[in-house]
């Protein structure tokens, strides 16, 4: 990844340089790297009234300071000597990167996702999430939640990242999901029994407490940051069995119990009323789609704090394909007729009954990078442009237990911004077309003419 000096040097941005003799006696610690982001109108902390006219300024990867006016960097904290890049955003709206709290990197929508079940390996689905990282990073997701994935090929990915050998969101990964046997998550459905040998723990494929402890214990060994459980049948699983609860009281309890005492958030994938209600009585940290919440859903989630992830796209997506004959299997495309048009109903009844709400779109259901979709349709729901911006940073970045270093533009959190043309507290289809997307403080794309 190239450092700021060679970003600022190569964009003419470049406004001081330390200074270049150094005595052969010099320490070899890196100098400091200094960066002022200059904003139009910035939305530091969403929730609160945007400022116009200031400065963000940034040692490092993180922010140092945010201040009112154009700071020069003579009137920075940087230290005399240090580098001093400055961004001009003057005539854009900046704001912290935005977070999508359920994608699949390592994946996305295909007629031929069945076969693709027996013919792409591992290696295979960690080439695809490097394409897509890139795609949803320049989308403006600074940080997303991985919510399924095979084998260990996301937390290379995550790792690839956080290193910056290759560029993409920071990632909170859960892994494999954990799911019982035939349930939404066993790939081996509606495979010959001569094809895969049969799945358990290890593959995330769990009947009864013992074997969902050991399925979580197995995610957190090799790398898991969160737990993803299937409370439900799901649309996209290769099987008919309907889209009601599929885990038992207690192994969900195991589950869910096995991640907390690693202190590991748990979400729960559910559509049947059944599977919600008892994820959320069982702790869950967040309900993934919720299609068939209902009034005592509405009651669980606001006693016990749970997020509810819309995932409004993957309905309006999976409705789409359901159209084109051949698309999914009888099983699914009867599935997804169905469930598609409900999510964003479901999400409007939640909204308006005040339920905590996280961004997430279940990217890889559809293409990567049109994550933007789902800030169309919550606001077509009747969600206000600050509250949607709200749930894509601040609450996401609680829910991923992420609130020290992502979610606003504060001191002491990552420099993870974007910048856009217009103002999307009026008008939230500005966020379609980022211009500036700047991770730790680098810049990660520049689309202005
Ligand atoms: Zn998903």
């Amino acid at each position: 990844m190239p450092n700021l000096r060679s970003i600022a040097l190569a964009a003419g941005l470049l406004v001081s340089a330390a200074a270049s003799a150094q005595s052969p006696a010099a320490p070899t610690t890196p100098p400091e790297q200094w960066t002022i982001i200059h904003c139009g109108s910035l939305l530091a902390i969403p929730g609160r009234p945007p400022l116009a006219n200031a400065s963000v300024i940034v040692k490092d990867q993180r922010i140092n300071a945010v201040r009112e006016g154009f700071v020069n960097p003579d009137q920075s904290p940087a230290p005399p000597g240090a580098t001093v890049n400055v961004i001009d955003l003057k005539n854009r709206f900046v704001l912290p990167g935005l977070i999508d709290c359920h994608v699949h990197l390592t994946h996305q929508t295909s007629p031929d996702a069945r076969l693709q079940t027996v013919t792409m390996s591992d290696a295979d689905a960690a080439l695809n999430a490097v394409v897509y990282s890139r795609k949803t990073l320049d989308a403006g997701f600074t940080s997303v939640r991985d919510l399924g994935a095979s084998g260990d090929t996301i937390f290379a990915v995550r790792d690839a990242i956080n290193d910056g050998r290759i560029p993409g969101p920071r990632i909170c990964a859960a892994g494999k999901a954990i799911s019982p046997t035939g349930g939404h998550g066993d790939k081996t459905n509606s495979f010959r029994p001569d094809v895969f040998d049969l799945p358990g723990p290890i593959q995330g494929i769990a009947d009864g407490p013992d074997a969902c402890r050991q399925a979580v214990r197995n995610q957190v060994k090799r790398g898991a940051d969160c737990i993803k459980l299937t409370a439900t049948g799901g649309v996209l699983s290769n099987i008919g069995a309907g889209l009601e609860q599929q885990f038992f009281d207690d192994e969900l309890a195991a589950i869910i119990d096995t991640g907390h005492l690693l202190k590991k958030k748990v979400a729960a994938h559910a559509h049947g009323v059944n599977g919600i209600n008892a994820a959320l009585r069982a702790g869950v940290d967040s309900i993934e789609h919720g299609t068939y919440l209902d009034d005592e859903s509405i009651r669980l989630f606001k006693e016990k704090g749970a997020y509810y992830v819309p995932t409004i796209t993957a309905g309006k997506s999976v409705e789409e394909y359901a159209r084109t004959p051949g698309y999914y299997i009888p099983q699914v495309m009867k599935k997804a007729q169905t469930v598609g048009p409900l999510i964003q109903e479901a999400f409007a009844r939640a909204y308006k009954a005040g339920v905590k709400i996280a961004f997430g779109t279940d990217a890889g259901v559809f293409p990567h990078g049109d994550n933007w979709r789902e800030l169309l349709y919550m606001a077509d729901a009747g969600m206000k442009p600050d509250e949607i911006i709200k749930s894509a940073t601040v609450n996401a970045a609680d829910l991923l237990d992420w609130s020290n270093d992502v979610g606003s533009i504060e001191p002491g959190k990552y420099a993870d911004l974007i910048a856009v043309t217009g103002d999307p507290l009026r008008d939230i289809a500005v966020l379609k077309n980022i211009d500036v997307v700047i991770k730790s403080g680098e810049i990660a794309k520049d689309a202005r003419r």
